[in-house]
């Protein structure tokens, strides 16, 4: 049974949510609501498979980073991700205000599947690119270390995110979307596509997705992304699919049980206040020595 699960999750938990997702959208009902019940589905399934299968039983105990974890999931689930769902729409409005948008493609007369698909291919180029550049910029390293400052990898570090990292990932991939006119719907289509994959990228499950890892940013893929050493973890930077990885040459991927020594901050991570609180780590990039590490 464990190795049906090793192999098959990744395979299911897609499945299932773009089956559910074209069933609701046949039947009229809500499709937001099957996208967030398919991500709570998957995410409480990764949980418990954590404590049934894990990859490291180590990274099952709490390392004093759980309050900053909880507070992370609670501003970003509570807050950042009402605001951006609800200023997206107003912000795209305002940008477009008086103008004929020309842009509003006649493209988006296409067959739903294709929207999807080209919809789908252009937030994780936006993301991905968005990724490499807070690997990059000093700055943006400051915001996005909190995210690698866990020294383990399980299912609560999907919302380990600085609000501002999130929010410009966010705004960089779906903002264009709004103002080209694309519906909600296909957005929500690529949200049941993605968000499974998403929920399980930092489980803890000893998982064989094999062929998947070729495809998804699987728990595997991502474990190197999450690797102390430099070389390692500037590569996987995708964030549901590693297709962009591949075409510009940072995917990595080691198939059977090689692992990265260690996961955490690295290089110019250093002098990152991670031990701090939540919140202390949030206000450090008003400190005068941030950003230069
Ligand atoms: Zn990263």
């Amino acid at each position: 049974m464990k190795a049906f699960i090793a192999r098959n999750l990744y395979g299911l938990v897609v499945a299932g949510s773009v089956s559910a997702f074209a069933l609701a959208r046949a039947w009229g009902l809500s499709l937001e609501g099957v996208v967030l019940a398919a991500s709570v589905a998957t995410l409480l399934v990764a949980a418990l498979l954590e404590r049934v299968m894990p990859f490291d039983a180590a990274w099952n105990e709490p390392q004093g980073d759980t309050s900053t974890d909880a507070f992370s999931a609670a501003v970003l689930i509570g807050l950042v991700d009402p605001a951006l769902k609800a200023l997206m729409p107003v912000f795209a409005l305002s940008l477009l205000r008086g103008l004929d948008a020309p842009w509003q493609v006649a493209a988006l007369d296409a067959p739903f599947v294709l929207q999807v698909i080209a919809a789908l291919l252009w937030i994780e180029l936006a993301k991905y690119l968005s990724h490499r550049w807070h690997h990059r910029s000093p700055s943006l390293w400051w915001l996005h270390a909190l995210h690698h400052g866990s020294r383990r990898l399980y299912w609560l570090n999907n919302f380990r995110f600085h609000p501002l990292n999130h929010a410009i990932n966010s705004l960089a991939s779906v903002l264009p979307l709004w103002l080209i006119g694309v519906p909600v719907d296909v957005l929500l289509a690529v949200a049941a596509i993605t968000q499974p994959v998403v929920m399980l990228q930092h489980a803890n499950i000893d998982l064989r997705s094999g062929v998947l890892n070729y495809v998804f940013s699987t728990n595997e893929v991502h474990r190197w992304h999450h690797s102390s050493e430099p070389s390692e973890a500037n590569a996987n930077f995708g964030s549901a699919l590693v297709l962009w990885d591949q075409l510009f040459g940072t995917y990595r991927h080691r198939p059977g049980a090689d692992r990265p020594r260690s996961v955490g901050l690295f290089g110019n991570g250093s002098g990152y206040p991670a031990a701090r609180s939540y919140v202390g780590q949030l206000m450090s990039m008003f400190r005068p020595d941030c950003c230069r590490a």
